[in-house]
């Protein structure tokens, strides 16, 4: 299980250093990480390489990825950060065509398979975010929308995967209208979209869905299937590390 908190543009170097003081009093980590229960971090990127340092520092086996990555990998792109440099800075994956970049940035369906290929090239682990908006749901649209967003990185993805490489690649569906609205989607659906992707793209891309959209210590009880998800993307509610330390007992606390 991956349990990934966006922190996206949120936290200060103190506040990142009082998040990981309140998570190293929980002593199961280690338990969790062998059983592949991973609490996973996604910060700004100013702030990697000191994540990784004061996870280090502390023995907090947390896996670090970024929130986004150029297209390219070296030269004039004042303002861009390549798939090069966040492994540079021990990132082991990237977040790529969040609906934020997409809706604020104009971020396409070509630019993230672009950004997949690159990705994968240096051997990071790819979380890609697709999803509808309450719009194209309401039209009935909901799965041409996945399709359209997932068949072009998917076909890198087989690109990638005839070199001879095989990093996983993650899916994370996160409808637009379930983002930060507090109305998080229903098992129902996220059962939905699991078989859609094992129609269309198989097994396989089946296997590496995630969910993200409105997730808290109450939605995530109801929407834990391990045979449908393989973990969580979540914003807002794991900006709190109590909030992070709750729904980890909650889910797995019982297992160990
Ligand atoms: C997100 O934007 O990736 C997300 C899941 O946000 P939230 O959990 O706040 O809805």
């Amino acid at each position: 299980m991956l349990m990934i908190a966006n922190w996206k543009m949120n936290m200060s170097r103190k506040e990142i250093v009082a998040y990981l003081d309140t998570l190293a009093g929980e002593d199961r980590w280690g338990v969790w990480n062998e059983r592949e229960i991973r609490l996973v971090l996604c910060p700004p990127f100013p702030y990697l390489d000191l994540l990784r340092k004061e996870c280090v520092r502390r023995d907090l086996p947390f896996g670090i990825m970024a929130q986004n990555m150029a297209a390219f990998d070296t030269g004039p792109f004042t303002g861009e950060v390549s798939a090069g440099m966040l492994r540079d800075v021990a990132a082991e994956g990237v977040l790529l065509g969040h609906s934020e970049r997409r809706q604020y940035f104009g971020e396409t369906d070509a630019d993230v398979t672009r950004k997949i290929e690159r990705a994968l090239a240096f051997g990071l682990v790819p979380v890609v975010c697709f999803g509808e908006t309450q719009e194209e749901r309401d039209r009935g649209d909901a799965s041409v929308v996945w399709s359209r967003q997932i068949a072009p990185v998917w076909e890198a993805v087989g690109r990638d995967r005839a070199e001879g490489r095989a990093t996983p690649v993650f899916w994370a569906y996160e409808p637009v209208w379930a983002i930060g609205t507090g109305r998080a989607a229903g098992l129902a659906d996220v059962r939905e979209v699991s078989r859609h992707l094992r129609k269309t793209f198989g097994k396989e891309c089946a296997r590496g869905l995630l969910y993200g959209g409105s997730v808290n210590a109450e939605s995530v009880t109801s929407l834990f299937e391990k045979e449908t998800v393989r973990g969580f993307l979540v914003g807002g509610a794991f900006l709190d590390a109590r909030t992070v330390l709750c729904i980890f007992d909650r889910l797995f606390g019982r297992e160990s």
